[in-house]
């Protein structure tokens, strides 16, 4: 199939005019973003939704910016404005790190981090990012707004805590002192989805890790999350044979399939190597040398 099913289109002015939208069209249908993901789907028919909510009006949504210890970013932020962002370079090194793996400029300049953690594609960049990171997200519905953890956020492939006639409104990042992050990624080809990739964040207390986050993609992680290697860092010192052995817990502790981008056996040892690179990396942020 090339062409999607037939649908009726409705263009959002507000937030809560979304979600009344999506309350008169009932279940079927779906919220567009960027819909670089969303089309594709419903052009395969593995989407068919009988009613479109375009988003893309919200301009509100669309905003990075520092409120006391977090940063906060609103759902329709596309992906370039996450990439060209000072504010998140200097805090989430991290993102721009993900970002700039992500595809290409059309899809980044079109492509929203909202729409990115509601596809809940276990390779998308942007969950292992935000899971490193203990970010948290703003859902709203008619009842009033919740806030959710983002390790909790993902309930499986393409489910999440976003239930129908909600909206993902925010994500926002705690700011840690003497922390810094990285993401690596090996595709088959520059703008691919990946084999695999991690996500560090390590913060010091001196020259131990007083706390990590390390994010997985498309390695079958539960929540994108390295949990057992992240409880073995901690209180540990920052040295690369700790990293290493982090590495190897991760990648011990992961879920890859084999498929055209690899054997199981390749993606656990790449899991390995870019989980123990980015810690050392991130380390190296956080002492101000990188
Ligand atoms: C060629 C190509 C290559 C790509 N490569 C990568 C890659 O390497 N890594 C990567 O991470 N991503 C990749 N992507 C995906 C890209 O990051 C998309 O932008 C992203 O997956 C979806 O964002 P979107 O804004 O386009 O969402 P849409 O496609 O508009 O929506 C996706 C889903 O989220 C829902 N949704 C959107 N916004 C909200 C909201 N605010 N609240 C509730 N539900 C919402 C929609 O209903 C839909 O179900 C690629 C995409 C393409 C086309």
């Amino acid at each position: 199939m090339q062409v999607p099913a037939q649908f009726a289109y409705e263009k959002a002015t507000s937030v809560d005019d979304a979600i009344e939208l999506l309350a008169r069209h009932g279940p079927e249908s779906l919220i567009v973003a960027g819909g670089h993901s969303l089309i594709p789907m419903m052009k395969l028919r593995l989407a068919e939704p009988s009613t479109l909510i375009d988003i893309n009006g919200l301009t509100d949504l669309d905003y990075i910016r520092v409120e006391g210890d977090q940063v906060r970013l609103g759902a329709m932020t596309r992906h370039a404005t996450v990439l060209e962002s000072a504010v998140v370079r200097e805090h989430f090194p991290i993102l721009p790190d993900a970002e700039r793996t992500i595809a290409d400029p059309l899809v980044r300049n079109r492509g929203t981090v909202g729409g990115s953690l509601c596809q809940a594609d276990p390779s998308e960049d942007l969950s292992a990012a935000f899971s490193a990171l203990r970010a948290d997200v703003v859902i709203r519905g008619a009842e009033g707004q919740r806030v959710v953890p983002v390790r909790e956020f993902h309930h499986g492939p393409y489910e999440t805590a976003v239930a129908h006639g909600e909206l993902l409104i925010e994500v926002r990042v705690p700011i840690r002192t003497r922390t810094g992050s990285a993401y690596q990624k090996v595709e088959r080809r520059a703008g691919d989805w990946a084999v695999a990739s991690a996500g560090s964040v390590v913060s010091l207390d001196g020259d131990t890790v007083a706390e990590a986050g390390i994010g997985l993609t498309a390695v079958g992680a539960s929540h994108f999350v390295a949990a057992e290697a992240e409880d073995a860092l901690r209180g540990r010192p920052a040295t690369d044979e700790a990293f290493t052995e982090a590495g190897r817990i991760a990648a011990e502790h992961c879920a890859p399939s084999a498929d055209q981008r690899g054997p199981v056996d390749y993606k656990r040892a790449l899991v390995a190597e870019l989980v123990a690179r980015t810690l050392q990396r991130a380390t190296a942020r956080a002492r101000g040398e990188a």
